[in-house]
C-alpha cells in the first residue's frame, strides 16, 4: 500500500500492497459472515485472520521499529484478551464493547498525537511539513478520539449501574454543549491554520484533547439506562471513524478502510436499535427514558397472583403451543442449559414450542440468540419479534423468563409511559402467561409493568434456574 508519507515506495510495496488487500477482503467477507448464526463463528475467525495479516504487514512496511517493544505489547495484549474472555460474564459484555470502544478511541486520539510530536516543526512554520490532508484530519483523529474515549467511560459506568448526572439540566445543558462544540471547531482551526510555532500547535492540540473530552462526558451522561446500548452501538461508529481518521494522519489507507467499516457498521446497528425501540437518534441523544432512575410507582401493584411450580407444570401439561420468552435474568441466572431441557421434555409430550427473541432483550444486540445458541436451542424454534408477535393470540402459555420491559403493555396502551411506542412481544394475548422473576422489581427501564396485575398473569417468585429446573422435574413427574 503507498503510504501518504512517504515520498519513494519502500522495497516489497507489491506485496504489502496484496497483504493489505487480502485482509480487506477477508474482514468484509468476515462481517458478511456474522450476519447469520450458522456462519457468525467463521466470520469471526476470519477477520481474525485479515487483522493478523494487516498488523504483521504494517510492522514489516514501517521497517524501522523495536521488536522488544512489540514483543511485549504482544504478550500483554493477548493475556489481558485471554484473561476477559474467560472473566468477564456474558451480562458485562455491554461494558467490554465499551471499554473497547473507548480504548479504540485513546489510540487514534494518541496517534494523532504522535503524529504532532514527531511532525510539527520547532523552526519556522510549524505544520509547513503537513499535507492539507493531514491538517484536517489530525484534528479530527484528536477530538472524535477524547470524545469517544471519555463517552464510553461514562457508558461502562452507567453500564454497571453507576448513577451520573449532568451537571446542567434542560435547555442550558444543550446551550454548554453547543458552546463546546464551536470552541472545538475553533481551536481546531486554529491548531491546522493559525498556530505558528510548536508552543501554540501543543497548545491547541492539549486545548482540543480537554474540549473533546468535556464534551464526550456531557454528551453520554443525560442518556439514560435503557438507552445504552443505542449509545455503545453509537460510541463504536464513532471509534471506527476516528481510526479511519488517524488511517489518513498515519497514511496507512487499510486503517482507513477497517476505521470506514467499523463506522458504517456501528451506525446501522445504531439505526436498527432505535428502530427496535421506536425512537429516533436525536431523541435517544438529547436524553429521553430513565436517567437511570426509578418510578415512584414501579413496586405499586395489586391484584398479583403468585403460582407454584406443581402448578406450571399442570398447566404446561395442558397446552399445546407454548412460547418461551427469555430475558435478561435468564442470563443472570445461566438458565439457558435447563431451559433447552425444559423445551426438549414438552416437545417429547407433543407440545409446539418456540422461543420469541426481542432485539434488545439482555444486555447487549443479539443477547438472547447467543445464551440460546450456547445451550443448543435449536435455531429454527427461535423467532424474532415480527414473525411472532401475530402468534400470541392463539398461544395457551406463554413462560416469560427474566424479561421485563421487552414484555411491558404500557409501551403500547401508556401514552405517558417513557418506554411508549417501543415495539414489544405481545405477550398479554397468550390465554396464559406464567412470568417467572425473583420478585416485584423492575427491569432496566425503572418503570412499573402493568402485565404483572393482567387477569390472566400468574407470577413465580423464584430465581430463573432453581425455577425452570423445578418446571423439569415436575413435568417429568405428571
Ligand atoms: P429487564 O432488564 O427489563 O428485566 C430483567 C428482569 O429479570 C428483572 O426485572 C429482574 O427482576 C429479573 N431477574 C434478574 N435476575 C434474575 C434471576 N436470577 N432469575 C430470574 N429473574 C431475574 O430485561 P429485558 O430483557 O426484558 O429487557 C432488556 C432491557 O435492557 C431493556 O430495557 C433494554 O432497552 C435494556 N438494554 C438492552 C440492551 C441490549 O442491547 N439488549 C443493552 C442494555 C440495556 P427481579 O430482580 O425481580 O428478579
Amino acid at each position: 500500500m503507498i503510504s501518504l508519507l512517504q515520498d519513494e515506495p519502500a522495497p516489497n510495496q507489491a506485496l504489502y500492497t496484496y497483504l493489505y488487500l487480502a485482509a480487506t477482503v477477508l474482514f468484509i467477507w468476515g462481517i458478511k459472515r456474522l450476519g447469520k448464526v450458522k456462519t457468525a463463528r467463521s466470520g469471526n475467525q476470519l477477520a481474525a485472520v485479515g487483522m493478523l495479516i494487516a498488523t504483521v504487514t504494517a510492522i514489516a512496511e514501517t521497517q524501522k521499529v523495536s521488536w522488544t517493544l512489540i514483543a511485549v505489547g504482544l504478550i500483554l495484549g493477548t493475556l489481558i484478551g485471554a484473561v476477559l474472555a474467560r472473566r468477564v460474564a456474558m451480562t458485562a459484555m455491554p461494558e467490554l464493547v465499551a471499554a473497547f470502544n473507548g480504548l479504540g478511541g485513546a489510540a487514534s486520539m494518541f496517534v494523532g498525537l504522535a503524529f504532532l510530536a514527531v511532525n510539527v516543526r520547532s523552526e519556522g512554520n510549524a505544520t509547513a511539513g503537513m499535507t492539507m490532508s493531514q491538517l484536517v484530519t489530525v484534528p479530527l483523529s484528536i477530538l472524535i478520539g477524547g470524545a469517544t474515549l471519555t463517552g464510553s467511560g461514562v457508558a461502562y459506568l452507567k453500564l454497571s449501574g453507576k448513577k451520573i448526572v449532568h451537571p446542567f439540566s434542560g435547555a442550558s445543558r444543550h446551550g454548554v454543549h453547543a458552546v463546546l462544540a464551536i470552541l472545538l471547531v475553533l481551536s481546531g482551526l486554529w491548531m491546522s491554520t493559525l498556530a505558528e510555532s510548536a508552543p501554540q500547535v501543543a497548545m491547541a492540540a492539549m486545548v482540543i484533547v480537554a474540549i473533546s473530552c468535556l464534551l464526550g462526558v456531557f454528551l453520554v451522561m443525560p442518556i439514560g439506562g435503557a438507552d445504552m446500548p443505542v449509545v455503545v452501538a453509537l460510541l463504536n461508529s464513532y471509534s471506527g471513524l476516528a481510526a479511519a481518521a488517524s488511517g489518513f494522519v498515519i497514511g496507512n489507507l487499510l486503517l482507513v478502510v477497517s476505521g470506514a467499516l467499523v463506522g458504517a457498521s456501528g451506525l446501522i446497528l445504531t439505526q436498527i436499535m432505535c428502530k427496535a425501540m421506536n425512537r429516533s437518534l436525536g431523541n435517544v441523544l438529547l436524553g429521553g427514558i430513565g436517567d437511570d432512575s426509578v418510578a415512584k410507582d414501579a413496586r405499586d401493584y395489586t391484584g398479583i397472583k403468585e403460582t407454584s411450580p406443581e402448578e406450571v407444570a399442570m398447566l404446561l401439561d395442558a397446552a399445546s403451543s407454548i412460547i418461551i420468552v427469555p430475558g435478561y435474568g435468564l442470563a443472570v441466572a445461566q438458565a439457558q442449559h435447563v431451559t433447552r431441557e425444559l423445551g426438549q421434555e414438552l416437545e417429547k409430550r407433543g407440545k409446539q414450542v418456540r422461543y420469541a427473541i426481542h432485539p434488545v432483550a439482555g444486555r447487549m444486540p443479539g443477547h438472547m440468540n447467543v445464551l440460546l445458541a450456547e445451550a443448543d436451542v435449536p435455531y429454527d424454534r427461535l423467532f424474532e419479534l415480527e414473525r411472532i408477535n401475530g402468534d400470541f393470540v392463539n398461544t395457551d402459555l406463554v413462560l416469560i423468563l427474566g424479561a421485563n420491559d421487552v414484555v411491558n403493555p404500557a409501551a403500547r396502551e401508556d401514552k405517558t409511559s417513557p418506554i411508549y411506542g417501543m415495539p414489544i412481544l405481545d405477550v398479554d394475548y397468550a390465554r396464559t402467561v406464567v412470568m417467572v422473576k425473583r420478585s416485584l422489581s423492575p427491569g432496566y427501564a425503572g418503570i412499573k409493568n402493568p402485565l404483572f396485575e393482567k387477569d390472566n398473569t400468574l407470577m413465580v417468585f423464584l430465581d430463573a434456574k432453581e425455577a425452570i429446573q423445578a418446571f423439569v422435574t415436575e413435568v417429568k413427574e405428571l
